[in-house]
């Protein structure tokens, strides 16, 4: 019999995660003081961040050591299995072999936790009281709020206000776990109000739910920030992923030629990847490609440059990929991948091209999901599921070219709470959008010149 699910002992889990701060060619700029233009120093991200984290975002110190008491929490659901995707294959008559690492099995549902978990305890060591944060679908608050819980800190989830009406479950998840959620724009913040009182019907974005929760950790001493993804120390967190699949792959002889990740913000695409990036630095020839939909082509239609984080412009200017920090993309089933910027470390690897991107539109996507749930069983998360395709489409194309390729990508999550989103696909509501080019080109013309 051929291993269907390769799986490591809870003695396996990575004991380090991996900064490729220490191998990357080139360096993103740093970010800059929103106010002063001037870089962003230790003492300018304190309001917000505690120092451990703070000096995450800034060390090229290759290996950091994982705290026990976050080792004792990943185990919970680490290490996350590894699949051969046999079925699938068969379905596709692909000489490929397909593995998919899967981060489904957390709590939460997705990767996020991996992230969420560390935060959490850094904060609580630093004295830190509550955590305030904003959330699209649900995946990072309910995350959030999870990592809360197990360690003590009370945790304030802005939610983007469509969802918060439309996807109720991630919202009762949240509460269940002890979070108090807000509908953002929410009248409890000063960012949130202006909003408002210019529209009160404004159905909210991840930019301005960003802006709330900024601006609620720095007005409050005992309250810190907390980011799922998009920052350095978030993208190190991710790669305990790539570091069990590397291992795992090892143990049965293989190693990938293509590994794939949808990109929101970038951190379960870096999760996955950037252990094999350390390679293919290193001469391996590899390819890493990371997959958004078409609505929100950060990279594929973004430009390279310093931009906000959020909509209010309360972050530090990130050097990235960028749609601009007021583009609001149309309402995708995607939620997680509905964010204007890419981490500067994916963008910087993107720019330098040592990685790959590519966009689809959610009805192939979908199409995929299905293809996936009938052969391999579980139902994908609607981010995941562009990941998906990428996969299957290379896939495919090893079949016309008859070559055998090693194909690993990442299913962030499962979509069990995403079911509204199949049953629209399914009754045929769903329609594909592409953002057009030209109101790109005038999100991007309001962008801060530095
Ligand atoms: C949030 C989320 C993503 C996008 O994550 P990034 O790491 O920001 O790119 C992908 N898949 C799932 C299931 C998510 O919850």
């Amino acid at each position: 019999m051929q291993e269907t699910k390769i799986l490591l002992s809870e003695k396996e889990i990575p004991r380090q995660w991996y900064n490729i701060m220490a191998d990357m060619p080139n360096l993103p700029n740093p970010p800059l003081h929103p106010g002063t233009k001037k870089p962003a120093g230790p003492d300018d991200l304190k309001a917000i961040f505690p120092m451990a984290l703070i000096e995450q975002e800034m060390t090229s110190e290759r290996w950091i050591d994982i705290p026990d008491e976050v080792l004792d929490i990943y185990a919970l659901w680490r290490p996350s299995p590894l699949y051969r995707a046999k079925r699938l294959e068969d379905a596709l008559k692909t000489p490929a072999r397909i593995y998919y690492k899967y981060e489904g099995v957390s709590p939460a549902g997705s990767h996020k936790p991996n992230t969420a978990i560390p935060q959490a305890y850094y904060n609580k060591k630093a004295g830190i009281k509550r955590i305030a944060t904003e959330t699209g679908a649900g995946q990072w608050g309910s995350s959030m709020a999870l990592a809360g819980s197990l360690f003590g800190l009370d945790v304030t989830v802005y939610m983007v206000r469509v969802s918060y009406n439309q996807k109720p479950y991630r919202r009762i998840a949240m509460e269940t776990w002890g979070a108090n959620v807000h509908a953002s724009p929410s009248a409890v913040t000063n960012s949130g109000r202006k909003i408002l009182e210019a529209n009160p019907d404004n159905p909210g974005s991840l930019g301005i739910a960003i802006s709330e929760a900024v601006e609620d950790a720095a007005t409050h001493d005992d309250t810190n920030y907390a980011l799922g993804s998009v920052l350095n120390h978030v993208l190190l967190h991710q790669t305990v992923i790539g570091l069990e699949a590397k291992r795992q792959l090892e143990l049965i002889g293989e190693y990938p030629d293509i590994v794939i990740a949808c990109s929101g913000g970038g951190s379960n695409f870096g999760g996955i990847s950037f252990p094999f990036i350390y390679d293919k630095i290193h001469g391996r020839d590899i390819k890493a490609i990371a997959v958004e939909p078409v609505s929100c082509p950060t990279l594929t239609k973004g430009e390279y440059r310093y931009d906000f984080g959020d909509t209010a412009g309360l972050t530090p200017l990130l050097m990235m990929y960028t749609l601009g920090h007021d583009f609001i993309p149309p309402g995708i089933h995607a939620g997680g991948l509905r964010y204007h910027g890419e981490s500067p470390l994916v963008s910087q690897l993107y720019k330098d091209g040592l990685i790959e991107a590519r966009a689809y539109g959610q009805l192939s996507v979908f199409e995929a999901a299905i293809t996936f749930a009938k052969t391999e069983a579980i139902i994908p998360a609607p981010e995941s599921s562009h990941a998906i395709r990428a996969a299957i489409d290379d896939a495919l194309l090893c079949r016309e070219e008859g070559k055998s390729k090693c194909i690993l990508f990442n299913l962030s999550g499962h979509g069990y709470l995403d079911l509204a989103a199949y049953s629209d696909y399914l009754a045929g509501r769903l329609v594909d959008y592409e953002y057009p080019d030209e109101m790109i080109r005038e999100s991007l013309a309001k962008l801060p010149v530095v």
